[in-house]
């Protein structure tokens, strides 16, 4: 293996199990309010701190395992080969919003899941599930922009079917593809291209406003929702203000309340892909579940990430 080789895989590495790692934590406060989290942990290295045991993860990280899993079979994104990966990982105890197991469990069964979908989301769900999800494609396609956007859409489509559901995942993976390939972070450059690419004028004044952030207090304005719009710009901008600290990053937007597995687990796959999986915090790497599609699965999912992207 060369050094580039060994830097690859520790990227591809570093996004998934921070993905995972974001999720898990966060995990722990989903819909808590900032005032609860901010009473039991005043520091971030308190809630870094917190878990004594295996953490978890959610449902972001079950379906990015699932379009990992797609990719690797094919190589891009095949909507039947992805439907299929993400019934086969599907546990409903893992988080899944009532809307998503209705969609799942249509697939499961082999009914119109796009038909209901539109039932539980008339005109298509804008929610960050697409975006949670969308790490995977950021690496893969991480050196052709076009395709990449591309590929983000159609990995959207059998659940998240609004436009803005849609540019969510979008954005967040060209944010994903941006740091799995800077060497130094450069905040201006790295805005400057998600500002070009992003299509709407709703992404385009959440990223305005996500690059004049300079506190961790500013994250707040940007939203802590499940909707992609108030979310997807929240991560990206967590990561950019602290691209050096995993632990701040996925810290800074627990501390926001609200949607914190979904927040963290995006702040955390921009992070890792960024760090590398060597600069992640080892002791709550190590925490991560050892279940069958746990911690060990998951690096062995970015090796052969890597080996697909290498093949291209
Ligand atoms: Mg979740």
């Amino acid at each position: 293996m060369t050094i580039a080789d060994a830097i690859l895989k520790d990227r591809f590495e570093g996004c998934l199990l921070g993905l995972a790692v974001g999720d898990a934590l966060g995990g722990k406060f989903e819909a808590q309010s900032a005032e609860a989290i901010r009473a039991r942990f005043p520091t971030a290295e308190r809630l870094i701190a917190y878990p004594q045991e295996e953490i978890w993860y959610t449902d972001d990280t079950q379906m990015a395992i699932g379009v990992c899993e797609a990719l690797i079979e094919r190589g891009e994104i095949v909507e039947e080969v992805l439907c299929r990966a993400f019934v086969a990982n599907y546990l409903p105890s893992r988080g899944y919003g009532r809307g998503a197991r209705a969609v799942l469990d249509a697939m499961e069964d082999g009914r119109d899941y796009r038909q209901v979908a539109e039932k539980h989301f008339p005109g298509g769900s804008f929610g960050n599930g697409a975006a949670m999800r969308v790490a995977p494609i950021g690496l893969l396609f991480r050196d052709d922009l076009r395709r990449l956007w591309e590929q983000a859409r159609l990995s959207s489509l059998p659940t998240h079917l609004h436009p803005l559901g849609i540019e969510g995942a979008q954005v967040l993976a060209l944010a994903v593809g941006l740091c799995s390939n800077m060497e130094q972070f450069d905040r201006a450059g790295f805005f400057a291209e998600l500002l070009a690419a992003c299509a709407s004028p709703e992404y385009r004044a959440k990223l305005e406003a996500a690059a004049l952030v300079q506190t961790p207090d500013e994250l707040a304005k940007l939203g802590n929702r499940i909707e992609a719009l108030h979310s997807v710009s929240t991560a990206i901008a967590s990561f950019a203000l602290t691209p050096e600290s995993f632990e701040a990053a996925i810290s800074n937007v627990i501390f926001l309340g609200g949607d914190t597995d979904t927040l963290a687990a995006m702040a955390g796959a921009l992070s890792g892909a960024y760090l590398g999986a060597g600069r992640l915090p080892a002791r709550l790497v190590g925490l991560l579940e050892s279940s069958p599609k746990g911690r060990a699965y998951l690096q062995q999912l970015a090796a052969q990430l890597s080996v697909v992207y290498q093949s291209e």
